[in-house]
């Protein structure tokens, strides 16, 4: 039988009343395994309400309250990791342990939110004028709402709501409707947590849902993951309705491999960032760029190890790479593999045609490997989301990194090289948010924010870490004097206040 996903509103489960849902498919079987709920206008409205009138409570609520109920929140996490890892594997097809490390990475974000006391303090200046102090706050916004990919249903979620409850706002969130379970889930777990009714709301849906919380009064503040062209759209939308707003698009990140690097450890980090999750992480390196000398060797160190990777379905542990979210994925991305040598690419492995015996209805792509890919194919502007490599040459370190910065993305971007003082170049010099030396997915830890440059973020706030604290609070300076019985009346004075 197929299992319903529903929306969670004020607390609780709330079937769908539209009649419209969307199938969501086991990428391993090709099988429609579960039908999600597609919210009306009027669902998001009453999701919209409830975290409306749980705000009057929770945002005044004090923070001893809010950290306690995260932390029992973070250890509900702790103890359903495996179950949650599942329901990702059963929607989105990553392998087991992928899906472990997604959560590994999210539950970060509720240790920072677990600690929000500190990033909450305020700012003190005593007696800048006589008897005058100054104070500087930081209070919640009201309802704030997160709209989030496919690929990584329980991290980009809890790189949103954790820091948003925790500085006392309320949230609703619009999962992706690909593989909504463990959005479920983690509102379940929050209200085990003690969490009110209210502060956490889920909907399901598409367009109609999207569009709602975008132009929807009582929303403040809308973070929205996904695409390029969808977060360009979010952000001039929600703006125009006067909300704040964080959108965090595409990429195609570049490794840099320089001559002197240790080319093992690249060709190793260059398989592992392109292939894992089958190439469908918004931090997945699309493109190296070998410099010098190093290209045909590094390509076929690259090939050696992408010929041993084993495909097959997430749930089988001796599985490294699952399949892709939807049929339709993976026609998109044969489609670049199947164009590349006519635009003047080597093909150096072709993963399309690839099925997985037993499960030949499951959305399988093997690897791809692209050689001396020009700048103009297709395979390299467009951001594929697939286990599509393309290897870039350069003749030397400016024209390497002019390349990379000619890219309209500027997510993420990795050097491979022994030279601490390229490196040190390379840093200052990239167009990209996040820098990794001889780190291929330089995704930042929880304390430090995550956010690209360019195409791959359209506002002026990265997420989580800093910047997270201070997109879901707005400031508030309080100047406050306490006449002393006996000071000399003030009396009447028109001029600008001077502090003396
Ligand atoms: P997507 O843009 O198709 O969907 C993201 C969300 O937007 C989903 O909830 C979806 O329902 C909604 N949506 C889709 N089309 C819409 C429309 N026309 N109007 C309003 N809402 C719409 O992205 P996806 O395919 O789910 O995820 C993959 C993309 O996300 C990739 O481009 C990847 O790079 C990006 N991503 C970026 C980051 C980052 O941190 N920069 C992280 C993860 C994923």
């Amino acid at each position: 039988m197929t299992n319903i996903v529903n929306h969670w509103i004020g607390g609780k489960t709330a079937e769908g009343a539209s009649g419209t849902y969307g199938p969501v498919t086991n990428p391993a079987t090709g099988e429609v395994t579960t039908k999600v709920a597609f919210a009306s206008v009027d669902e998001v409205d009453a999701a919209v309400a409830a975290a409306k009138e749980a705000y009057l409570t929770w945002g005044q609520s004090s923070l001893a309250q809010r950290t306690s109920i995260l932390f029992r929140f973070r250890a509900l996490l702790d103890e359903h990791r495996d179950e949650i890892a599942g329901l990702i594997t059963a929607e989105h097809g990553k392998v087991h342990s992928d899906a472990l490390g997604e959560v590994a990475r999210g539950l970060e974000i509720v240790d920072l939110a677990c600690g929000i006391n500190v990033q909450l303090k305020g700012e003190l200046s005593t007696q800048v004028a006589t008897r005058v102090d100054v104070s500087s706050i930081r209070q919640p916004l009201g309802v704030v709402a997160g709209i989030t990919p496919f690929n990584f249903p329980a991290m980009v979620p809890l790189w949103m709501f954790p820091i948003a409850i925790a500085c006392g706002n309320t949230f609703v969130l619009k999962p992706s409707e690909k593989d909504p379970s463990a959005a479920v889930k983690l509102a379940e777990l929050l209200s085990e947590a003690g969490l009110p009714d209210g502060v956490f709301n889920v909907v399901h849906g598409d367009k109609v849902a999207v569009d709602r919380l975008l132009e929807h009064p009582d929303v403040k503040a809308v973070s929205f993951v996904g695409s390029t062209p969808i977060a360009r759209y979010i952000h001039t939308t929600a703006s125009a309705n006067g909300k704040r707003v964080q959108a965090l698009g595409g990429a195609k990140n570049h490794m840099l491999v320089l001559p002197d690097a240790d080319l093992d450890a690249a060709a190793d980090a260059a398989v592992s960032a392109a292939y894992g999750s089958a190439g469908e992480r918004c931090m997945a390196i699309s493109a190296v760029v070998a410099v010098g000398s190093v290209g045909d060797t590094l390509v076929e160190k690259i090939r050696e190890r992408a010929e041993k990777i084993k495909i097959g379905p997430g749930t089988d542990p001796s599985s490294e790479m699952g399949p892709l979210i939807t049929k339709a994925h993976r026609d998109k991305v044969a489609s670049y593999v199947e164009g590349a040598a006519a635009e003047g690419c080597e093909v150096v492995l072709d993963g399309t045609g690839y099925t997985v015996e037993g499960h030949e209805d499951g959305h399988w792509i093997g690897l791809s490997l692209l050689d001396r890919v020009p700048t103009t194919a297709k395979a390299y502007q467009d951001e594929i989301f697939g286990p599509v490599l393309c290897v870039l040459r350069a003749e030397t370190y400016e024209e390497g990194v002019a390349l990379i910065n000619a890219s309209p993305f500027g997510n993420g971007t990795a050097i491979f090289t022994r030279d601490g003082g390229a490196a040190r170049r390379f840093q200052l010099e990239i167009e990209a948010g996040m820098v990794g030396v001889n780190v291929p997915i330089p995704v930042p830890v929880g304390y430090h924010s995550f956010g690209g440059w360019k195409d791959s973020l359209f506002g002026d706030h990265h997420i989580y870490g800093n910047d997270g604290t201070h997109f879901y609070t707005r400031g508030k300076v309080v100047t406050t004097r306490w006449p002393d019985p006996a000071d000399a009346p003030a009396g009447v004075d028109l001029g600008f206040p001077r502090n003396h």
